[in-house]
C-alpha cells in the first residue's frame, strides 16, 4: 500500500512537471485506480507513465496522454461525452468523473464486458456502453458535446464529425501506423470546422466494423 500511494503521487508530480493545470482533471486521475484496469502481470507498473498491454493485442493509453487529451478537450459538468475504444474503461472512467454522461463504444466484446465489470465495481453509473464500430459513431445518442476517439484513424472518420455538437469539440490521432499521429483538435463552429495539432502521439489503429473473433 505504501508503495503504491508512493508511486501514484510521484505520477502526479510527474504530470504537473508534464504541464497538466487542470485540477478537476487531475482529481479524476487521483479518484481512479489505474491498478484496477490493467492486466495482473502489470500491477507494479500501474503508476508508471507509460502505456501497458490489455487483452486483445491492445493498449491502456500512458497516463500524460490521458490527462492531456482530457484536459484539451475542456469538459464541464453538464456536457454528453462519446468515447471510441473503450479498451479497458480507464479513459471512459476519468471522463465520467467530469461530465454527466459517457457513451463508450468498443469493437471487442470481450473488452467491452470487462470494461462494463470494472465500471459497475467502482460505482461508475454515468458510463452507457456498445459494442459496435464507433467510425460509425451512436447515432441514436448524436448530438454530442464532445468526442474522444483513443485510436489513430488513418482520416478522420466523416460521421463522427457529423454527430458533433454546434460548439462541440473532438479529439482524435490521426496518421498511418507506421509514422507518429499528431493528436488533432476538432472544434465546431455552425457549420464551420476548425482544425489544430496539438501534439504527437502513438496509438493504436482505429479499425472498421466489429471483431468476429471475439467471444
Ligand atoms: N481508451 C482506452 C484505450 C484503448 S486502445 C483505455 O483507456 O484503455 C484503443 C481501443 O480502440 C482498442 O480497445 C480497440 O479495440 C478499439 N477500437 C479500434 N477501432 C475501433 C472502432 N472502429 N470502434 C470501436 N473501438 C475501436
Amino acid at each position: 500500500m505504501m508503495v503504491e500511494t508512493k508511486t501514484k503521487s510521484h505520477l502526479f508530480t510527474e504530470l504537473q512537471k508534464q504541464g497538466i493545470r487542470d485540477e478537476k482533471v487531475l482529481e479524476a486521475m487521483d479518484a481512479i485506480p489505474r491498478e484496477k484496469f490493467i492486466l495482473p502481470a502489470f500491477k507494479d507498473k500501474a503508476y508508471a507513465n507509460a502505456a501497458l498491454p490489455i487483452e486483445k493485442g491492445q493498449t491502456i493509453s500512458q497516463p500524460y496522454i490521458v490527462a492531456f487529451m482530457t484536459e484539451q478537450l475542456k469538459i464541464t459538468q453538464k456536457m454528453k461525452v462519446l468515447e471510441i475504444g473503450t479498451g479497458s474503461g480507464y479513459q471512459a472512467a476519468i471522463l465520467s468523473k467530469l461530465c454527466r454522461r459517457v457513451f463508450t463504444v468498443e469493437r471487442h466484446l470481450q473488452l467491452l464486458k470487462a470494461a462494463e465489470e470494472r465500471f459497475k465495481k467502482l460505482h461508475l453509473y454515468n458510463i452507457t456502453t456498445l459494442f459496435g464500430d464507433g467510425m460509425r459513431g451512436w447515432a441514436e445518442q448524436a448530438p454530442f458535446e464532445r468526442i474522444m476517439v483513443t485510436a489513430a484513424a488513418e482520416s478522420i472518420p466523416e460521421k463522427l464529425v457529423d454527430q458533433l455538437e454546434h460548439n462541440g469539440v473532438m479529439i482524435l490521432p490521426v496518421g498511418r501506423q507506421t509514422g507518429v499521429q499528431p493528436l488533432v483538435r476538432i472544434t465546431r463552429t455552425n457549420n464551420h470546422f476548425e482544425e489544430e495539432e496539438l501534439i504527437p502521439t502513438r496509438f493504436v489503429p482505429l479499425l472498421p466494423g466489429i471483431d468476429h473473433n471475439g467471444d
